[in-house]
């Protein structure tokens, strides 16, 4: 068992001036709060958290994660609190103890392997502080050195796949790999511990033999390394038996037949001597070409760094050599870790600042991650500050983005669920709709049929899918509404003029007009008119309009005299012609008058009124002043109404864009549009209809127009 002065004194051997106080106050706590309880070895509870400590001692921690590991199970095993922990050893130990209990509370049970990755990354985005991970992979370690202790034969093959799935990868992925060889050791001989025995036993037979071998061929590199004068420590040690496991299967081979089953390891002090021994190396055995990687010009993502090369070795045997510099050697021990340790009073090195950049490749979104020196500084990361991961009662895991809420969960669920969301549970508990979701939680959806998506939902949504369908979900429905409701208004004013609406609707004529306001199809017009965009006046004065443009194309006559005289006859008090608000008009096309313009009637023969902008060319040269009547706008203006504009621009990139964007502001919208070069110069001239509701807004939008950059002219057409 280990001891506290084992630690206090490793911590010495790295850090001589470290202030051991925080550790030793640690260790008595845990001590005190651990007092009674056992592991299933029979020891003491305390020698878990020793164990854990010490582990991360051996990698050079601080003096502050090594507390921290002392104390990583008194929140969740003991009567103490973050509270307590907070007080006695301030919040960056607090902090870290929560972290590594909240990934404690994770459960595993149902992680497939389609999830491990999911899982993975919830273990990093939850542990804010990359020393919650290295603590946690310790404890998993010691763990799994105890595996043995536990009766429960499926409990115990439970924990190995958790830790090969889940625990492996995560240490392989931040470089750790002296853990993550222990973790698929361990995990190996638990699932799969005939194979394991086998390859143990075949390992160790004739070992005398192996070891006179090792000892031969170690020395023959030693010799070449002394003869040019290069220092360096050989090693040379047998594959793990995972790794000669998964060799068989890759390669379908037998044990016999797996030859470099030793590997061999130079380690010297400078990156030049790395490829001077792998030359030297080279002269003395034939390389496999395809087998030389250069893990040095080219590190692995998880910063690892060596050069490996295999050889026809003394025997004919193929035999794996790796060659690194002590620094190289480190990383590739304890990775990440690598970079806590003390720099003995050294200002840091800006290669290793660089060198954090593989953390960055941890991240997918690394939008927010801060500087590699405020890395250092704070060793606090947010590694996925973009998403948040969380359970469905089943275990599956959703990726959301981060400040989602249940409603985003019910989308990712389904688009029916979300419809129908009518509540939620998070970890069991009711809450509100817009709460917030956190990584680890448990989210149960409520449906009911009685509710429907709305525009409420919106303010708070967070997720691209969420928004789209709520969206797309209240658009629809509106259009629903709309859609009746315009029928109704269309069919009753249709009505009056004796025209049957219903059998209007799906013709060409109709068609026609639903294009002149910028609608696709009917359909489109008739909803338009229940949002309250266009009146059903307008549609039926349109409609009218058209029909007796046809018959004065075809030649003939007035023969819709009846519905002539109607035009008279009724009227929705848009416009008041001689003091009248129910007779039916017509806007002049040449001057499109708008709700705030002066206006003045014209009595056409047998066409009814049309209106016109009282300055309107029209009305001074050829109206006969006679039929000229007084007019003015009634209070019943809504929709809109069509306007003429040219506006001239220079010929610049954007300025089409800024032109229309300042119509759209405006809340009216352009129903036609055409540009020609002028062939005078520079300039662009744009011809376009908007439709506006009245003049104040018309006249917004001309100003707009004229701010725009480079637009030199603006003028409404009245002719
Ligand atoms: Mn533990």
């Amino acid at each position: 068992m280990i001891r506290i002065n084992d630690i206090l004194d490793k911590i010495l051997e790295y850090h001589p001036d470290a202030d051991l106080d925080i550790v030793e106050r640690a260790y008595i706590y845990s001590a005190r709060v651990h007092e009674g309880q056992t592991r299933l070895s029979g020891e003491p509870y305390l020698s878990h958290p020793l164990a854990v400590a010490w582990i991360l001692a051996t990698m050079r921690f601080d003096v502050v994660s090594i507390a921290a590991a002392l104390l990583h199970d008194v929140i969740e095993d003991t009567h103490a609190t973050y509270e307590e922990v907070a007080s006695i050893f301030g919040n960056e130990v607090a902090h870290i103890v929560s972290g590594v209990t909240k990934i404690s509370k994770l459960k595993f049970e149902s992680a497939e392997d389609r999830q491990a990755e999911s899982l993975r990354k919830m273990i990093l985005a939850m542990a804010d502080d990359l020393r919650v991970i290295l603590i946690k992979l310790a404890d998993r370690l010691h763990n799994m050195e105890t595996l043995q202790f536990h009766k429960n034969e499926s409990k115990k093959k439970r924990i190995a796949q958790e830790t090969r799935d889940i625990y492996s990868p995560l240490a392989s992925r931040l470089g750790i790999y002296s853990i993550k060889q222990k973790f698929d050791e361990i995990a190996f001989e638990v699932l799969y511990p005939e194979e394991f025995k086998e390859i143990e036993a075949l390992t160790t037979s004739n070992i005398e033999e192996k070891e006179q071998y090792i000892d031969k061929v170690r020395k023959i590199i030693i010799d070449e390394l002394e003869k040019n004068l290069i220092e360096a420590e050989v090693l040379g040690r047998y594959k793990t038996i995972p790794s000669i496991y998964e060799k068989m299967l890759k390669q379908n081979l037998k044990f016999d037949e797996v030859y470099d089953l030793i590997a061999f390891r130079v380690v010297v002090e400078t990156i030049p001597k790395c490829y001077e021994v792998l030359g030297l190396i080279h002269n003395l055995w034939r390389p496999i070409a395809h087998k030389i990687k250069d893990y040095i010009g080219m590190p692995k993502a998880n910063m690892y760094q060596s050069l490996h090369t295999t050889v026809i070795g003394p025997y004919g045997e193929r035999m794996e050599i790796q060659i690194r510099t002590h620094a190289m050697d480190r990383v590739a021990k304890t990775g990440v870790a690598a970079h806590w340790s003390y720099k003995e009073g050294k200002t840091v090195d800006p290669k290793i600042v660089k060198s954090f950049e593989w953390v960055q490749n941890l991240v997918e979104n690394q939008a927010d991650f801060p500087e590699p020196e405020e890395f250092l500084e704070n060793v606090k990361i947010d590694l996925f500050p973009d998403e948040v991961y969380v359970f469905t009662p089943r275990g599956d895991i959703k990726n959301l983005p981060k400040g989602s809420t249940p409603i985003d969960f019910a989308y990712s669920v389904h688009t029916d669920v979300g419809n129908t969301c009518a509540g939620a549970k998070v970890n069991s508990r009711m809450v509100p709709l817009h709460h917030k979701l956190k990584n680890g939680d448990t989210v149960e959806v409520i449906t009911s049929n009685n509710v429907n998506p709305n525009h409420d939902w919106l303010s708070f949504v967070k997720s691209v899918r969420a928004r789209s369908r709520i969206k797309r979900y209240i658009k629809q429905k509106d259009k629903e509404r709309s859609l009746g409701l315009g029928r109704e208004m269309c069919e009753k004013i249709f009505k009056k003029h004796k025209l049957n609406f219903n059998k209007l609707y799906s013709t060409d004529e109709m068609t026609e007009i639903a294009f002149r306001y910028g609608y696709k199809e009917s359909e489109d017009l008739i909803a338009a008119v229940g949002y309250g965009k266009i009146t059903p006046r307008q549609i039926l004065n349109r409609f009218l309009e058209n029909r007796e443009e046809k018959e004065e194309k075809e030649g003939q006559e007035n023969i819709y005299d009846e519905s002539a005289e109607a035009l008279f006859q009724s009227g929705e008090g848009e416009i008041i012609v001689d003091g009248l608000d129910d007779l039916l008009t017509r806007r002049g096309k040449c001057c499109n008058p708008v709700p705030g313009d002066p206006i003045i009637g014209y009595i056409t023969e047998g066409h009814g009124i049309t209106i016109h902008v009282k300055n309107c060319p029209n009305v001074k040269t050829s109206a006969n002043p006679d039929r000229l009547v007084p007019a003015s706008w009634g209070k019943t203006t809504e929709g809109t109404y069509p306007v003429r504009l040219i506006v001239f621009v220079e010929d610049r990139v954007g300025a089409a864009a800024e032109i229309t964007g300042s119509v759209s502001e405006s809340n009216a919208n352009i129903a036609e549009l055409s540009l020609k070069r002028q062939e005078n110069g520079n300039g662009v001239r744009f011809d376009m209809t908007i439709n506006v509701p009245n003049r104040e807004i018309l006249e917004k939008i001309l100003k707009k127009i004229k701010s725009v950059k480079d637009v030199y002219e603006v003028k409404r057409i009245k002719s």
